[in-house]
Parts: structure tokens; C-alpha cells; sequence
């Protein structure tokens, strides 16, 4: 505090102190979003005010805009390990404006002496908005028009590939991610009810990751955040994609790895994703309510943190360790269905015909996600250093990769690809080749290949991405599609020990 009084001093104090920090959207009466500008001049402000908060400009989006990484740390930010690592960002979605906001109330919030002592245990990242070109054009996509929230495995875009450089970086604990959903839809309009929850939260479903952490996740994290939100009047439900009951079956969203939230989980995070009530006007429509439940959501994953901060420390470390270790000839599950269980789902929505709202009974409720084809996890993957698209792919996920030169322990496995057959995937068709593994033929030259051993933090993401029947695979993507070819060879080969 002395440092600020007398930096004020000094420049002539214009700005007001941290503690009572505004944000642009309360500086404008909640009437429309904050803009690039006044979001950048928010963190410069906010930086200077504090000791806890350093803010530093994590990569640049498609059009040179700046994403904002807002470190808040008690001491240098990652530097002491004993702290629980937590990773929040908002507004891939640049139409999806209140996460922005709620991150950006959160960030005044956790400035005021108040909530200091949750840095006593937590050192945070908040990345407000991670497509600011987006945001400028209130658009869904990036100035690539890509969808980054589907870009998390292919990682082209620069602003998921800030995502991930940082988490490289600090390997957090716990991650989440921010967005909007919108209920709107004709289809339910026509069923009479829509989902009408202030928040929804969705934990990871992909069956590959943790069963601890998942089992952490369900089972401790959802109840603390419903007794959480309910307490602070914020309507909430997990989320429960599909619908409308009856009509089409309801999950508990993707298992696909491509997201925020699953492509951090598949690295044994405690991680993710939060849905706020879309504005039907897009923004101004109740936008104090719903920045507000954004910032509570966010608010309740850091006072869970701190609660349980020892356990999941604890879990994350212990289930990461078995990825790093590697266990060659354990299955990792590359094609998946949802299923139903036999139970029923208590579906809290609202009534168009009467205004308020009521409990809906989904009896196609498919909460399981089974296995349909298992891999065995092989030691690691052989890929040719002429595909180019492929070595660039593994150095925007940093991959381990070594020299490998065979030896009589090891055998190297190739697929035939017979034919490119189709299988439904959530809906959509997707490619699902037949294929043979066999040993290779002899004569290979190992100095043609860079070798990706799967004992290493993204061992199952590399499963995933590269087995050839993989329903969430590199294959399935227009940029690697050429991987595969009918009556020939797959490229990249399996390395197991014999
Ligand atoms: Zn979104």
C-alpha cells in the first residue's frame, strides 16, 4: 500500500485504490461489453495497483491483439510448490461475452484485502479473454474463423496455442474453462421448455482420464458448487447437452479431447467447463446477473481449491505420475458411445406456456460413456520425418520425443488400411478405417522417424490422436486426413516391447 500512495504521489493519483477497483462493464452502467481497449487499460490498472497481481501480454491472437495472462501470486507466481496451481479462462467464444466480464469482476474482487488469504495456498492464471478478435466482432470464431473450442488437439490457432504454452508451463492442478450456452433454440421452443439454469458446470467424460480425479470431480467438486451457487441465489444444474428430452438423448456433453476443458483433463487436471445463460439479445439482456453467477462459478472453483487444496494436489501429482511413468500394454479407449444406465434425469427447465419453472423426467438420459475399441498403449510412435504436418503438430504440444534405434527388445508394428469405412460420432459421420496391425518388414532406417514415447505427461493424448481407428484422432481432422489411404499403409508406426 505504501508503494501505491507514493506512486501516486509521484504521477498525481487518477486512478481509485484496489479496493474498490471498477471494471468496465460496471464503469458503463452494465450496458454493453467491455472493448479490447478498455480491457487492456483495465489489467495495465489493475497491475499497477498491485503487489499480488502481475500481468503480462501470453501470446497475440490472429490479428495482433494481445492475450492477457493475469497472475495473481502472494510471492513470485510459480515458484512455490506447495501452492495449488489453478488455471481459469474465459471467452474462446468471442460472442460469448459475459465469461470476459465475469473474469474481469473476479479480478477487482480477489484485489480487495478481503480475499487475500486465498493466495496464501493458490497461485492463479486468469486469461479473461482468450479471442479478442472475436470479442471485437462479437463472433463465435477467431480471425481465422476457426472454432477454438474445437482446436485444443490439432492446436493450430495462436490463441490455443497460448492456452497451452502456459500450461505447459505450470502444469495447473486445476483448470477451467468459461463460456456461454444458449437455449433459444426452435426445437425447444417447439418442446415448450428450455434450459433456463443461471450456470451450468460439466466435469471431464472422457473415460481415458482418471477415474480418481473424475470420481474427485463428481462427486465432491458439483456438490460443494451447487451448495455454492445456491447460497449465492445463482440457479445452477451440471450440464446436460441434447435434448430436448425424448426428441434427441442427453449427455453429459462431448468425450471428444479437443476442448478447453478435456484436452487439460486427458493430462490428469482436476478440470472444467462452466456454461452461463446466454443474453438473447447477445448481451445486454440480464448482464449483470450473468456476469455476476460467471464470477461466483469461478469464485466457488477457487474457494474449493483452497479447501481441498492438499488432496488434489495429491491426486493430480499421484495420476500424472502414472502417465509420465507409462505403462506400455495398458488399453487406452479410442472409439466411445454414450449409454444410459437405467437411471432417470431430474432436468430443471422452464415453460413457455407458463413462465416458470419446472422438473422434467429425461428417460433417454445417456449419463455412461462405454468403450467400443481399445488400443493396447504402445511404448510410443514412430513418425516419418517427411510428414511435415505431423512433426509440426508435435512441436506446438511440445512432445517429448527421443532417438530410438530399435534393438531386439522391441517390436515395430504397422497398419494396413484396408478401406475408409464411416462410423456415427455424436451425430456427425466421421472416417473409421478398416486396419491390420502387423510386424513391419524389415529394413527400417530409424533416422528417417522421430520417435514419441508415450511415457511421458500426454502419453494417452498421443494414443488419441495418432491411432488410426481413433474416433477423436489427428485422422478425423481435413489437415491430416491424407494419413489415411485405402489399400496402403499407415504412416506412423507402434513401437511395443516384445
Ligand atoms: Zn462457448
Amino acid at each position: 500500500m505504501n508503494r501505491l500512495i507514493i506512486f501516486c504521489f509521484l504521477v498525481g493519483c487518477y486512478s481509485v485504490s484496489a479496493q474498490d477497483f471498477q471494471t468496465p462493464l460496471q464503469k458503463n452502467g452494465f450496458t454493453r461489453p467491455s472493448s479490447y481497449e478498455e480491457l487492456s487499460e483495465f489489467v495495465r490498472q489493475a497491475d499497477a495497483g498491485s503487489g499480488l497481481l502481475t500481468v503480462e501480454a501470453a501470446g497475440n491472437s490472429v490479428r495482433g491483439r494481445n492475450i492477457y495472462a493475469m497472475k495473481f501470486s502472494s510471492s513470485v507466481f510459480g515458484v512455490d510448490r506447495s501452492k495449488i496451481r489453478v488455471f481459469l479462462f474465459a471467452q474462446q467464444h468471442g460472442n460469448e461475452h459475459s465469461g470476459k466480464e465475469g473474469a474481469l469482476l473476479l479480478a477487482a474482487e480477489l484485489l480487495k484485502p478481503e480475499n487475500r488469504y486465498l493466495f496464501d495456498r493458490i497461485d492463479l492464471l486468469l486469461v479473461p479473454q482468450v479471442n479478442p478478435d472475436g470479442s471485437e466482432e462479437s463472433q463465435r470464431r477467431n480471425g481465422n474463423e476457426a472454432d477454438l473450442n474445437r482446436n485444443h488437439l490439432i492446436l493450430t490457432e495462436p490463441e490455443t496455442i497460448t492456452l497451452h504454452r502456459l500450461f505447459d508451463q505450470y502444469h495447473f492442478d486445476v483448470t477451467m474453462d468459461v463460456h456461454e450456452y444458449y437455449p433459444y433454440g426452435e426445437t425447444w421452443k417447439e418442446y415448450g421448455y428450455r434450459n433456463n439454469s443461471d450456470e451450468l458446470l460439466g466435469t471431464a467424460t472422457n473415460i481415458n482420464v482418471s477415474e480418481k480425479l473424475r470420481r474427485l470431480s463428481n462427486e465432491s467438486f458439483l456438490p460443494f458448487m451447487k451448495e455454492f451457487f445456491s447460497g449465492r441465489n445463482v440457479s445452477n444444474f451440471i450440464y446436460s447437452p441434447g435434448g430436448p428430452p425424448e426428441i434427441d438423448y442427453i449427455r453429459h456433453s462431448t468425450f471428444d479431447i479437443n476442448d478447453g476443458r478435456q484436452s487439460f483433463a486427458i493430462l490428469n487436471t482436476l478440470s472444467f467447463i462452466q456454461e452461463g445463460i446466454n443474453g438473447r439479445d447477445l448481451f445486454t439482456d440480464n448482464i449483470r446477473r450473468r456476469a455476476e453467477g460467471q464470477m461466483t462459478g469461478m469464485r466457488g472453483l477457487l474457494e474449493y481449491s483452497y479447501d481441498n487444496y492438499r488432496k488434489i494436489k495429491k491426486t493430480v501429482a499421484a495420476e500424472r505420475k502414472k502417465l509420465i511413468r507409462g505403462v506400455a500394454g495398458k488399453t487406452v479407449s479410442i472409439q466411445n458411445e454414450h449409454v444410459r444406465d437405467g437411471r432417470t434425469l431430474p432436468l430443471p427447465l422452464w415453460s413457455y406456456s407458463t413462465g416458470t419453472d419446472t422438473v422434467v423426467n429425461v428417460i433417454d438420459y445417456r449419463p455412461v460413456v462405454r468403450s467400443l475399441y481399445d488400443v493396447r498403449k504402445p511404448c510410443g510412435y514412430m513418425i516419418p520425418a517427411e510428414l511435415v504436418d505431423v512433426t509440426a503438430w508435435i512441436a506446438r504440444h511440445a512432445l517429448v520425443t527421443e532417438n530410438f534405434a530399435g534393438g531386439d527388445r522391441y517390436r515395430i508394428e504397422q497398419y494396413d488400411v484396408s478401406s475408409i469405412d464411416s462410423t456415427d460420432f455424436e451425430g456427425d459421420m466421421i472416417v473409421n478405417p478398416e486396419v491390420t496391425l502387423r510386424e513391419h518388414d524389415a529394413g527400417i532406417k530409424y533416422s528417417d522417424y522421430i520417435y514419441v514415447p508415450t511415457s511421458q505427461l500426454k502419453g494417452n493424448m498421443i494414443v488419441i490422436a495418432l491411432e488410426p481407428k481413433s474416433m477423436l484422432g489427428l485422422v478425423t481432422y481435413p489437415g491430416f486426413a491424407n494419413l489415411l489411404r485405402a489399400n496402403d499403409k499407415f504412416p506412423i508406426l507402434r513401437v511395443t516391447r516384445k
